[in-house]
């Protein structure tokens, strides 16, 4: 027998593909996504307004599949991160921040990393596969349903959790097609953020293919410390970078600008000379920069950076005109801030055996 279709797989021109085949009109997408992402119905006998034949079909080809929570964690400090079971002894964590005015959502887009990035926790687990649209369209469903009953909703998505999300390209900009559509989420493109440790080719195709935000983890201004600290450094140097940057910020209708992030790290990268750096690379262009206090997990020998020293270094970057925050830490006593995330990875890459030699 055939496979069941996942549903959660299918944005909005798929479902539309789907329905035409089984000689259904095209608005049925919009209802089916209604009954989905709005009202939290996955029972294709509850869909009322889809005909008793179609619910019937449904129920033979089709399905909502979710995967399994494993544990869910509240922090003091109100965040809370699902450990989520992809099967295969692979877990992936989903991170909800609460603020005052907005709730955001941290997801996972592969089970571990292999770009191995030596301060990020995820870098040292290795990397298994790549998730599908459903399993990380199933994080946001999750959170908001969890969240339903104490009145909040996730209002922001990062692609921030585990995993290079542009490394995963198709499942990703699906699952931006769903945020951004107004029959399933209905996020604006500045509420929906992809984070890239630098693909350059994937960036690129991005910048025309999905209108989301984007966010770069540069963590060096110069190409000698950024080999070090991101290895695909030495792939894509930090020229490259720069020009997909330009592709981005060029395209699109509306006025964009990136988010650079920036792990602070004690002695490495730190220093008033690396800010006078930072500030000459980010110079002439629509740049803003997070500076991200360095969270320690166990393989880990960086230390933090001191409040002076942060301070120090957002303060050169201002007296240059660069908009600078720091990131507050969250979430910190349930592992959930950062680059804490490590889920359970089957690693295929056998690079934390050689680091556990
Ligand atoms: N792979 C993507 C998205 C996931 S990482 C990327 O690298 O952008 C999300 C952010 O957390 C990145 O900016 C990453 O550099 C940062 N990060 C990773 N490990 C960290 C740590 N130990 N402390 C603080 N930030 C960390
Ligand atoms: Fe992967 Fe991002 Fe961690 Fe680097 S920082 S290892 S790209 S998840």
């Amino acid at each position: 027998m055939k496979e069941k279709q996942n549903l959660l797989n299918l944005n909005q021109k798929a479902l539309d593909a789907f329905f035409k085949e089984l000689g259904e009109k095209s608005f049925r997408s919009k209802q089916l996504m209604k009954w989905i992402y709005k009202d939290h119905v996955f029972d294709f006998d509850k869909m009322l307004n889809l005909s008793k034949n179609l619910r019937e079909t449904l129920k033979d080809i089709a399905c909502i599949d979710f995967p399994t929570i494993v544990s869910k964690n509240h922090a003091l400090d109100g965040v809370v991160k699902w450990i989520i079971d992809m099967g295969n002894e692979n877990n992936i964590e989903t991170v909800y921040i609460p603020e005052k005015d907005r709730g955001t959502l941290c997801i996972s887009s592969q089970v571990g990393c292999a770009l191995a990035c030596t301060f990020c926790s995820t870098g040292y687990q290795g990397f298994n596969r790549n998730l599908s649209t459903a399993e990380i369209m199933a994080q946001v469903l999750i959170a908001n349903l969890h969240l339903k009953a104490s009145g909040r909703h996730v209002s922001n998505v990062v692609f921030m959790g585990m995993g290079e999300p542009m490394l995963n390209e198709e499942a990703v900009y699906n699952v931006c097609d769903l945020l951004l559509d107004d029959w399933a989420f209905g996020l604006s493109r500045r509420k929906v953020t992809i984070s890239s440790s630098g693909v350059v080719p994937a960036l690129e195709r991005m910048s025309e293919r999905v209108p989301v935000s984007l966010a770069i983890s540069l963590h060096a201004a110069t190409d000698d410390l950024r080999d070090e600290l991101v290895p695909i450094n030495k792939k894509y140097p930090i020229k490259e970078l720069m020009r997909a940057c330009k592709v981005y910020l060029n395209a699109g209708t509306q006025e964009r600008h990136i988010l650079f992030e920036y792990v602070m790290l004690k002695g490495v990268n730190d220093s008033a000379n690396h800010a006078q750096q930072l500030a000459r690379l980010l110079k002439n262009m629509s740049a803003k920069v997070n500076l991200i206090p360095f969270n320690s997990f166990a393989e880990s020998d960086y230390q933090v950076s001191s409040v002076k020293t942060i301070e120090a270094f957002q303060n050169i970057l201002f007296s240059q005109g660069i908009r600078t925050m720091t990131r507050r830490t969250r979430g910190e006593d349930v592992d959930a801030a950062c680059g804490q995330l490590a889920g359970k990875v089957l690693d295929k890459t056998k690079r934390s055996d050689a680091r556990r030699n």
